[in-house]
């Protein structure tokens, strides 16, 4: 029987590559010949650091990043840095204050987290919703902050900044988690940048951490070592068992981005593909809506209700149904604010996106 192709549209551990998916799967039992997988070698061997070093270089050149700026490769998630910023950057400066931006689930979190270790400052007036970045005359920065903190791409709300935020001079922070590589960033103009890959990079379990060298050797007397940059980038991300594998597939995901034209062509593709879904919500008359203000959607995560503003929660059901059927999964909003998500990370096709494009029309015609 064939098998129906499923399309993966998850928001994270998202679509990988198929290319990379066979590669790791031919090197699975015998990785380059050396008669062991990736999954068995010592993290000390000079194979590993070879894994480690391609990754590293591949990242660097992919994103240009300065020589004044350390690539590290660790455990604990976003979520852990969201411990990890505060615990190493709050004590940059005397009054041990960070400024946050407050523009969805993820950096609310990283917000909280930070009022363990120091005051936080949310700049702008508190959001009713979270679908709009506030106007940066709004916002009230603190000269004395150590940091400056935001979520290049909120995921679960699909608020995505297409500007830098203007710090006039304090540290600035961004969580790239999931628009990481999905299009090019200037590093010189951040203090730090940080991404778990599990949605453009690859599989869950290693986060990279882009920083600038002066900001090392600052950290909080309380941070775990394993989470202290200083010590970490001096080690080159072995102070203790790095997620090995999980950098391998990374090595190999960032090939993949090289050879199919780097950040410049994954934005140019991730452009068309979120506009392919945008048109449609916008040209449905209100049976797509999506709450997010125009100028701040998501080019990677597009949420959008069916029927209603509010959602038709049975058509959206039947929506989800539909697609399932159709081998479109892994589209249903997160829990927080239901409705429906499509994930477009870097690996999403435009063919994929076409599918459920076409799906979106069926729907509209039948049920409008
Ligand atoms: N930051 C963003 C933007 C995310 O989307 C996520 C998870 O989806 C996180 C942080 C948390 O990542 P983790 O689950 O790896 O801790």
């Amino acid at each position: 029987m064939e098998q129906k192709q499923t399309i993966n549209f998850g928001a994270g551990p998202a679509k990988l590559p198929q290319s990379v998916l066979l590669q790791a799967q031919k090197e699975l039992l015998n990785y380059s010949g050396i008669g062991i997988s990736v999954l068995e070698m010592s993290h000390r061997s000079s194979d590993f650091n070879k894994i480690l070093n391609k990754t590293e270089s591949l990242l660097r050149e992919l994103l240009n990043i300065p020589d004044n700026y350390k690539v590290m490769f660790l455990q604990g998630g976003g979520s852990g840095q969201f411990s990890g910023v505060p615990l190493n950057l709050i004590g940059l400066k005397k009054d041990r204050c960070a400024d946050y931006l407050v523009t969805g689930t993820w950096s609310a979190k990283a917000a909280k987290e930070a009022e363990k270790y120091g005051k936080v400052n949310i700049v702008h007036p508190k959001l009713d919703s979270y679908t709009k970045i506030p106007d940066p005359s709004s916002w009230t920065l603190n000269p004395s902050a150590s940091y400056v903190y935001y979520c290049c791409n909120e995921t679960v709300h699909g608020v995505e900044y297409n500007f830098i935020p203007e710090t006039n001079g304090v540290v600035l922070v961004s969580d790239m988690s999931s628009n990481f590589l999905s299009r090019p960033v200037d590093v010189s103009k951040f203090g730090l940048i940080f991404a778990g890959a599990q949605k453009n990079v690859g599989c869950a379990g290693v986060t990279v951490v882009i920083v600038r060298e002066e900001l090392l050797g600052h950290a909080l007397k309380e941070c775990p070592i394993v989470l202290d940059y200083k010590v970490q980038a001096e080690m080159n991300s072995l102070y203790n068992t790095p997620p090995c594998f999980s950098i391998y597939i990374m090595g190999l995901v960032l090939e993949w981005i090289k050879n199919n034209g780097g950040s410049a062509a994954m934005e140019t593709l991730n452009k068309q593909k979120s506009s392919m879904i945008y048109d449609i919500i916008n040209a449905s008359d209100g049976f797509y809506v999506c709450p997010v203000d125009v100028a701040c959607r998501s080019h990677m995560n597009v949420p959008f209700r069916v029927g209603k503003k509010e959602g038709d929660e049975s058509l959206e059901k039947e929506f989800l149904e539909g697609a399932s059927k159709r081998g479109m999964i892994s589209l249903k909003g997160h829990r927080s604010v239901g409705g429906i998500r499509a994930s477009l990370y870097n690996a999403v096709t435009l063919e994929d996106t076409e599918a459920l494009a076409a799906y979106m029309k069926e729907f509209l015609k039948e049920h409008q």
